[in-house]
Protein backbone atom coordinates (compact mmCIF):
# COMPACT_ATOMS: atom_id res chain seq x y z
CA UNK A 1 0.00 0.00 0.00
CA UNK A 2 0.99 3.30 -1.11
CA UNK A 3 1.80 5.84 1.51
CA UNK A 4 -0.76 8.62 1.70
CA UNK A 5 0.99 12.17 0.64
CA UNK A 6 2.64 13.10 3.67
CA UNK A 7 3.43 16.64 4.99
CA UNK A 8 7.38 18.03 4.74
CA UNK A 9 9.01 17.22 8.24
CA UNK A 10 8.87 20.12 10.92
CA UNK A 11 11.96 22.03 10.89
CA UNK A 12 14.53 20.52 13.73
CA UNK A 13 13.44 22.49 16.79
CA UNK A 14 15.25 24.49 19.04
CA UNK A 15 18.39 26.59 18.56
CA UNK A 16 20.23 25.45 15.46
CA UNK A 17 17.00 25.64 13.59
CA UNK A 18 16.87 29.60 14.34
CA UNK A 19 20.53 30.89 14.51
CA UNK A 20 21.19 32.64 11.36
CA UNK A 21 24.75 33.84 10.34
CA UNK A 22 25.17 37.26 12.33
CA UNK A 23 24.08 40.18 9.76
CA UNK A 24 27.92 42.03 8.84
CA UNK A 25 27.61 44.65 10.56
CA UNK A 26 27.01 43.25 13.57
CA UNK A 27 30.37 41.31 13.67
CA UNK A 28 32.70 44.48 14.24
CA UNK A 29 30.94 44.12 18.15
CA UNK A 30 33.04 43.27 20.83
CA UNK A 31 34.04 42.65 24.59
CA UNK A 32 32.12 42.62 27.48
CA UNK A 33 30.96 45.97 29.21
CA UNK A 34 29.44 46.56 32.34
CA UNK A 35 27.45 49.45 33.55
CA UNK A 36 28.67 50.95 36.86
CA UNK A 37 25.64 52.62 38.54
CA UNK A 38 26.90 55.95 39.79
CA UNK A 39 23.88 57.67 41.67
CA UNK A 40 24.45 60.85 44.00
CA UNK A 41 28.63 59.49 44.39
CA UNK A 42 27.75 56.44 45.19
CA UNK A 43 28.44 53.34 43.35
CA UNK A 44 25.91 50.93 43.55
CA UNK A 45 27.86 47.38 44.80
CA UNK A 46 26.07 45.17 42.39
CA UNK A 47 28.14 47.10 39.68
CA UNK A 48 31.12 45.40 41.25
CA UNK A 49 29.38 41.84 41.11
CA UNK A 50 28.67 42.17 37.28
CA UNK A 51 32.39 43.46 36.80
CA UNK A 52 33.17 39.94 38.59
CA UNK A 53 30.81 38.10 36.18
CA UNK A 54 31.88 40.00 33.41
CA UNK A 55 34.96 39.39 34.42
CA UNK A 56 34.59 35.36 33.77
CA UNK A 57 32.30 35.78 30.20
CA UNK A 58 35.63 38.34 28.88
CA UNK A 59 37.78 35.66 29.40
CA UNK A 60 36.54 32.92 28.07
CA UNK A 61 35.69 34.83 24.90
CA UNK A 62 39.29 36.53 24.97
CA UNK A 63 38.24 39.80 24.89
CA UNK A 64 38.48 42.82 26.91
CA UNK A 65 36.13 44.23 29.90
CA UNK A 66 34.99 47.52 29.96
CA UNK A 67 33.35 50.16 32.87
CA UNK A 68 31.05 51.78 31.83
CA UNK A 69 31.01 54.99 34.01
CA UNK A 70 28.27 57.89 33.70
CA UNK A 71 27.79 60.90 36.00
CA UNK A 72 28.63 64.79 36.75
CA UNK A 73 32.27 65.73 36.61
CA UNK A 74 34.18 65.18 40.35
CA UNK A 75 35.60 63.05 42.33
CA UNK A 76 33.00 60.13 42.30
CA UNK A 77 32.90 59.84 39.12
CA UNK A 78 36.89 59.64 39.18
CA UNK A 79 36.95 57.02 42.05
CA UNK A 80 34.32 55.12 40.60
CA UNK A 81 36.22 54.91 37.56
CA UNK A 82 39.36 53.60 39.38
CA UNK A 83 37.65 51.28 41.50
CA UNK A 84 36.35 49.38 38.62
CA UNK A 85 40.03 48.59 37.80
CA UNK A 86 40.26 47.27 40.94
CA UNK A 87 37.24 44.83 40.54
CA UNK A 88 38.93 43.64 37.21
CA UNK A 89 37.85 46.04 34.33
CA UNK A 90 40.72 46.39 31.45
CA UNK A 91 39.02 50.06 30.84
CA UNK A 92 36.59 52.74 31.33
CA UNK A 93 34.32 54.76 29.08
CA UNK A 94 33.86 57.69 30.67
CA UNK A 95 31.06 60.55 29.66
CA UNK A 96 31.17 62.71 32.55
CA UNK A 97 28.27 66.40 32.19
CA UNK A 98 26.45 68.08 34.52
CA UNK A 99 23.54 67.88 32.37
CA UNK A 100 23.68 63.52 33.95
CA UNK A 101 24.14 64.75 37.44
CA UNK A 102 20.37 63.50 38.04
CA UNK A 103 19.73 60.47 36.18
CA UNK A 104 16.79 61.23 33.83
CA UNK A 105 16.18 58.15 31.57
CA UNK A 106 16.46 60.58 28.46
CA UNK A 107 20.27 61.85 28.62
CA UNK A 108 21.84 58.44 30.62
CA UNK A 109 19.78 56.67 27.32
CA UNK A 110 21.45 59.01 25.43
CA UNK A 111 24.76 58.90 26.87
CA UNK A 112 24.72 54.91 26.78
CA UNK A 113 23.61 54.31 23.01
CA UNK A 114 26.07 56.54 21.84
CA UNK A 115 28.86 54.94 23.36
CA UNK A 116 27.32 51.43 21.98
CA UNK A 117 26.66 52.58 18.63
CA UNK A 118 30.24 54.00 18.84
CA UNK A 119 32.75 51.81 20.21
CA UNK A 120 30.22 48.51 19.57
CA UNK A 121 30.38 45.75 22.31
CA UNK A 122 29.62 41.86 21.96
CA UNK A 123 27.81 42.07 25.98
CA UNK A 124 26.10 44.73 28.48
CA UNK A 125 25.67 44.19 31.53
CA UNK A 126 23.65 46.28 33.92
CA UNK A 127 22.54 45.64 37.85
CA UNK A 128 18.64 45.10 38.05
CA UNK A 129 18.03 48.01 40.32
CA UNK A 130 15.50 50.56 40.04
CA UNK A 131 17.52 52.78 37.85
CA UNK A 132 19.34 49.80 36.06
CA UNK A 133 16.01 48.35 34.91
CA UNK A 134 14.38 51.42 33.57
CA UNK A 135 18.39 52.47 31.65
CA UNK A 136 18.52 48.93 30.05
CA UNK A 137 14.94 48.59 29.01
CA UNK A 138 15.14 52.03 26.76
CA UNK A 139 18.51 51.81 25.85
CA UNK A 140 17.79 47.96 24.41
CA UNK A 141 14.27 49.42 22.83
CA UNK A 142 16.22 52.59 21.23
CA UNK A 143 19.48 50.31 20.19
CA UNK A 144 16.33 47.36 19.18
CA UNK A 145 18.29 44.33 20.54
CA UNK A 146 17.56 41.96 22.94
CA UNK A 147 17.56 42.33 26.39
CA UNK A 148 17.19 38.88 29.07
CA UNK A 149 16.11 40.72 33.14
CA UNK A 150 16.71 39.37 36.26
CA UNK A 151 19.19 36.33 35.30
CA UNK A 152 20.93 33.99 37.44
CA UNK A 153 23.54 33.11 35.43
CA UNK A 154 25.62 33.92 32.82
CA UNK A 155 28.01 32.01 30.14
CA UNK A 156 28.71 31.80 26.90
CA UNK A 157 28.26 28.73 24.94
CA UNK A 158 30.58 27.20 22.21
CA UNK A 159 29.81 29.92 19.79
CA UNK A 160 30.67 33.03 21.58
CA UNK A 161 26.74 33.84 22.22
CA UNK A 162 25.80 35.01 25.58
CA UNK A 163 23.39 32.48 27.72
CA UNK A 164 21.72 34.52 29.84
CA UNK A 165 19.61 32.48 32.07
CA UNK A 166 16.45 33.09 34.45
CA UNK A 167 13.69 31.71 36.15
CA UNK A 168 10.44 31.59 33.84
CA UNK A 169 6.51 30.06 34.79
CA UNK A 170 6.44 31.47 38.12
CA UNK A 171 10.01 30.04 38.97
CA UNK A 172 9.58 26.72 38.59
CA UNK A 173 11.77 26.24 35.49
CA UNK A 174 14.95 27.95 34.53
CA UNK A 175 15.07 28.90 30.41
CA UNK A 176 18.50 29.68 28.84
CA UNK A 177 17.89 33.19 26.22
CA UNK A 178 20.02 34.21 23.45
CA UNK A 179 19.72 37.36 21.56
CA UNK A 180 21.49 35.51 18.30
CA UNK A 181 20.72 37.99 15.54
CA UNK A 182 21.60 41.48 17.20
CA UNK A 183 24.00 43.33 19.08
CA UNK A 184 24.99 44.11 21.68
CA UNK A 185 23.44 41.40 24.16
CA UNK A 186 21.51 42.71 26.91
CA UNK A 187 21.15 41.33 30.73
CA UNK A 188 20.65 42.50 33.54
CA UNK A 189 20.92 40.91 37.36
CA UNK A 190 19.52 41.27 40.52
CA UNK A 191 21.87 42.62 43.60
CA UNK A 192 23.70 39.76 45.06
CA UNK A 193 23.06 37.11 42.52
CA UNK A 194 26.70 37.33 41.56
CA UNK A 195 29.53 37.29 43.74
CA UNK A 196 31.32 39.75 44.91
CA UNK A 197 34.75 39.98 43.39
CA UNK A 198 38.06 40.06 45.25
CA UNK A 199 39.03 43.81 45.46
CA UNK A 200 42.93 43.82 43.95
CA UNK A 201 44.69 47.15 44.26
CA UNK A 202 45.57 48.39 40.52
CA UNK A 203 46.37 51.58 40.16
CA UNK A 204 46.29 51.77 36.05
CA UNK A 205 43.20 51.09 33.62
CA UNK A 206 42.73 53.04 30.06
CA UNK A 207 40.24 55.82 30.09
CA UNK A 208 38.27 56.82 26.69
CA UNK A 209 36.45 60.03 27.78
CA UNK A 210 33.19 60.13 25.21
CA UNK A 211 31.15 63.34 24.65
CA UNK A 212 27.67 63.84 25.69
CA UNK A 213 25.77 64.16 22.62
CA UNK A 214 22.84 66.51 24.09
CA UNK A 215 22.88 69.11 26.23
CA UNK A 216 20.24 70.55 28.55
CA UNK A 217 17.63 72.35 26.40
CA UNK A 218 16.96 69.09 24.69
CA UNK A 219 15.47 66.95 28.10
CA UNK A 220 11.79 67.44 28.81
CA UNK A 221 12.49 65.78 31.93
CA UNK A 222 13.78 68.84 34.89
CA UNK A 223 14.75 67.53 38.20
CA UNK A 224 13.07 70.22 40.50
CA UNK A 225 14.64 68.87 44.15
CA UNK A 226 15.09 65.13 45.50
CA UNK A 227 13.44 63.98 48.47
CA UNK A 228 14.80 61.06 50.11
CA UNK A 229 12.82 58.16 50.45
CA UNK A 230 12.22 57.88 54.24
CA UNK A 231 12.01 54.26 54.18
CA UNK A 232 15.46 53.64 51.55
CA UNK A 233 17.72 53.36 54.40
CA UNK A 234 15.98 51.29 56.98
CA UNK A 235 16.52 47.86 55.11
CA UNK A 236 19.92 46.13 54.00
CA UNK A 237 18.83 42.71 53.85
CA UNK A 238 20.50 42.27 50.63
CA UNK A 239 24.22 42.77 51.75
CA UNK A 240 23.19 41.92 55.87
CA UNK A 241 25.77 39.14 57.01
CA UNK A 242 22.71 37.70 59.20
CA UNK A 243 19.44 37.14 58.24
CA UNK A 244 16.66 35.70 60.06
CA UNK A 245 13.04 35.46 58.87
CA UNK A 246 9.96 33.93 59.34
CA UNK A 247 7.07 32.69 57.40
CA UNK A 248 3.41 31.79 57.30
CA UNK A 249 4.09 28.82 59.87
CA UNK A 250 4.46 31.89 62.92
CA UNK A 251 1.03 31.89 62.51
CA UNK A 252 0.20 35.85 63.25
CA UNK A 253 1.73 39.48 62.75
CA UNK A 254 2.07 38.72 66.39
CA UNK A 255 4.25 35.95 66.54
CA UNK A 256 6.67 37.69 63.71
CA UNK A 257 7.59 40.08 66.57
CA UNK A 258 9.86 36.79 67.54
CA UNK A 259 11.82 37.25 64.92
CA UNK A 260 12.55 40.87 64.89
CA UNK A 261 13.40 40.13 68.60
CA UNK A 262 16.10 37.31 67.90
CA UNK A 263 16.98 39.63 64.75
CA UNK A 264 18.00 42.79 66.83
CA UNK A 265 19.78 40.78 69.62
CA UNK A 266 22.12 38.90 67.23
CA UNK A 267 22.29 42.56 65.58
CA UNK A 268 20.97 41.17 62.19
CA UNK A 269 18.03 42.24 59.66
CA UNK A 270 14.54 40.40 59.50
CA UNK A 271 12.46 39.39 56.78
CA UNK A 272 10.09 36.85 55.48
CA UNK A 273 8.38 34.88 52.89
CA UNK A 274 6.17 36.22 50.54
CA UNK A 275 2.71 35.51 51.91
CA UNK A 276 3.19 37.82 54.97
CA UNK A 277 3.77 40.54 53.13
CA UNK A 278 0.50 40.05 50.70
CA UNK A 279 -1.43 39.61 54.45
CA UNK A 280 0.24 43.17 55.46
CA UNK A 281 2.04 42.00 58.67
CA UNK A 282 5.54 42.71 56.90
CA UNK A 283 6.40 45.76 54.16
CA UNK A 284 7.41 44.81 50.87
CA UNK A 285 10.78 45.60 51.46
CA UNK A 286 11.78 42.66 53.59
CA UNK A 287 10.10 40.15 51.50
CA UNK A 288 13.04 37.24 50.41
CA UNK A 289 12.85 35.57 47.37
CA UNK A 290 12.56 35.55 43.60
CA UNK A 291 9.94 38.67 43.64
CA UNK A 292 11.99 39.94 46.54
CA UNK A 293 15.10 40.30 47.65
CA UNK A 294 18.38 37.75 46.93
CA UNK A 295 20.50 37.53 50.10
CA UNK A 296 24.10 36.28 50.62
CA UNK A 297 24.40 36.19 54.51
CA UNK A 298 26.99 34.45 56.14
CA UNK A 299 23.91 32.68 58.64
CA UNK A 300 20.12 33.23 57.40
CA UNK A 301 17.99 31.58 60.08
CA UNK A 302 14.70 30.76 58.72
CA UNK A 303 11.70 30.33 60.85
CA UNK A 304 8.69 28.79 59.67
CA UNK A 305 9.00 28.94 56.00
CA UNK A 306 8.17 25.89 54.13
CA UNK A 307 11.18 26.48 51.59
CA UNK A 308 9.10 26.80 48.35
CA UNK A 309 11.46 27.51 44.72
CA UNK A 310 10.27 30.99 45.11
CA UNK A 311 11.42 31.82 47.92
CA UNK A 312 14.97 29.37 47.75
CA UNK A 313 16.31 31.04 44.68
CA UNK A 314 16.93 34.25 47.19
CA UNK A 315 18.79 32.51 49.90
CA UNK A 316 20.88 29.68 48.67
CA UNK A 317 23.81 31.75 48.08
CA UNK A 318 23.57 31.86 51.87
CA UNK A 319 26.83 29.98 53.61
CA UNK A 320 24.81 28.66 56.41
CA UNK A 321 21.10 27.87 56.18
CA UNK A 322 19.33 27.03 59.33
CA UNK A 323 15.92 26.21 59.35
CA UNK A 324 13.22 25.87 62.02
CA UNK A 325 9.74 24.06 60.75
CA UNK A 326 7.79 21.57 62.54
CA UNK A 327 7.21 19.20 58.98
CA UNK A 328 10.38 16.84 58.38
CA UNK A 329 9.09 17.09 55.05
CA UNK A 330 8.85 20.77 54.54
CA UNK A 331 10.79 21.27 51.26
CA UNK A 332 13.73 23.96 53.08
CA UNK A 333 15.20 20.34 54.48
CA UNK A 334 16.51 19.72 51.11
CA UNK A 335 18.71 23.02 50.71
CA UNK A 336 19.13 23.75 54.59
CA UNK A 337 22.70 23.06 56.14
CA UNK A 338 20.99 22.42 59.75
CA UNK A 339 17.59 21.81 60.29
CA UNK A 340 15.41 22.05 63.41
CA UNK A 341 12.39 19.70 63.28
CA UNK A 342 9.91 21.77 66.14
CA UNK A 343 8.05 24.41 66.64
CA UNK A 344 9.42 27.91 65.82
CA UNK A 345 6.90 30.21 68.48
CA UNK A 346 8.74 28.23 71.35
CA UNK A 347 12.14 28.04 70.25
CA UNK A 348 12.72 31.32 68.72
CA UNK A 349 12.34 33.10 72.60
CA UNK A 350 14.86 30.31 73.49
CA UNK A 351 17.01 31.13 70.90
CA UNK A 352 17.18 34.90 71.73
CA UNK A 353 17.66 34.42 74.86
CA UNK A 354 20.59 32.00 74.89
CA UNK A 355 21.81 34.11 72.63
CA UNK A 356 21.70 37.61 74.17
CA UNK A 357 23.05 35.83 77.56
CA UNK A 358 25.94 34.21 75.42
CA UNK A 359 26.56 37.84 73.25
CA UNK A 360 26.44 40.01 76.81
CA UNK A 361 29.24 37.04 78.51
CA UNK A 362 31.00 37.80 75.36
CA UNK A 363 31.40 41.29 75.77
CA UNK A 364 31.67 41.83 79.38
CA UNK A 365 35.04 39.15 78.98
CA UNK A 366 36.41 41.21 76.44
CA UNK A 367 35.83 44.33 78.67
CA UNK A 368 37.39 42.67 81.25
CA UNK A 369 40.67 41.39 79.54
C1 LIG B 1 5.30 34.20 40.73
C2 LIG B 1 5.53 33.88 42.18
C3 LIG B 1 6.51 34.56 42.85
C4 LIG B 1 6.75 34.29 44.20
N1 LIG B 1 7.73 34.96 44.85
C5 LIG B 1 8.01 34.64 46.14
C6 LIG B 1 9.09 35.28 46.83
O1 LIG B 1 9.79 36.16 46.32
N2 LIG B 1 9.32 34.91 48.09
C7 LIG B 1 8.58 33.94 48.75
O2 LIG B 1 8.88 33.65 49.92
N3 LIG B 1 7.56 33.33 48.11
C8 LIG B 1 7.25 33.68 46.84
N4 LIG B 1 6.21 33.08 46.23
C9 LIG B 1 5.29 32.22 47.05
C10 LIG B 1 5.82 30.82 47.23
O3 LIG B 1 5.43 30.02 46.16
C11 LIG B 1 5.25 30.23 48.54
O4 LIG B 1 3.85 30.25 48.48
C12 LIG B 1 5.69 30.97 49.78
O5 LIG B 1 7.10 31.09 49.82
C13 LIG B 1 5.23 30.18 51.01
O6 LIG B 1 5.48 30.93 52.15
P1 LIG B 1 5.70 30.21 53.55
O7 LIG B 1 6.74 29.17 53.42
O8 LIG B 1 5.86 31.26 54.56
O9 LIG B 1 4.26 29.57 53.81
P2 LIG B 1 3.73 28.08 53.71
O10 LIG B 1 3.98 27.49 52.40
O11 LIG B 1 2.33 28.13 54.21
O12 LIG B 1 4.64 27.27 54.75
C14 LIG B 1 4.59 27.43 56.13
C15 LIG B 1 5.57 26.45 56.73
O13 LIG B 1 5.61 26.62 58.13
C16 LIG B 1 5.64 25.34 58.76
N5 LIG B 1 5.09 25.51 60.09
C17 LIG B 1 3.79 25.57 60.48
N6 LIG B 1 3.70 25.82 61.80
C18 LIG B 1 4.97 25.93 62.25
C19 LIG B 1 5.53 26.21 63.51
N7 LIG B 1 4.79 26.45 64.60
N8 LIG B 1 6.90 26.24 63.62
C20 LIG B 1 7.70 25.99 62.55
N9 LIG B 1 7.20 25.73 61.33
C21 LIG B 1 5.86 25.72 61.17
C22 LIG B 1 4.85 24.43 57.86
O14 LIG B 1 5.27 23.09 58.02
C23 LIG B 1 5.22 24.99 56.48
O15 LIG B 1 6.35 24.33 55.95
C24 LIG B 1 5.96 33.33 44.89
C25 LIG B 1 4.96 32.65 44.19
C26 LIG B 1 4.75 32.91 42.86
C27 LIG B 1 3.69 32.16 42.12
Amino acid sequence: MSEPNKAPAPAAAGRAATKKELPEHFKAYKHVWVYVEVERGQVHPVSWELMGAGRTLANKLGVDLAAVVLGPEGEPLRAAVAESFCYGADLAYVVASDVLTDYRNESYTAAMTDLVNTYKPEILLLGATTLGRDLAGAVATTLLTGLTADCTELDVDADGSLAATRPTFGGSLLCTIYTLNYRPQMATCRPRVMSMPERVEKLVGKVIEHPLGIVEDDIVTKVLSFLPDRDSAKSNLAYADVVVAGGMGLGSPENFQLVRQLAQTLGAEYGCSRPLVQKGWVTSDRQIGQTGKTIRPKLYIAAGISGAIQHRVGVEGADLIVAINTDKNAPIFDFAHVGLVTDAIRLLPALTEAFAKRLSAHSSDKLAS
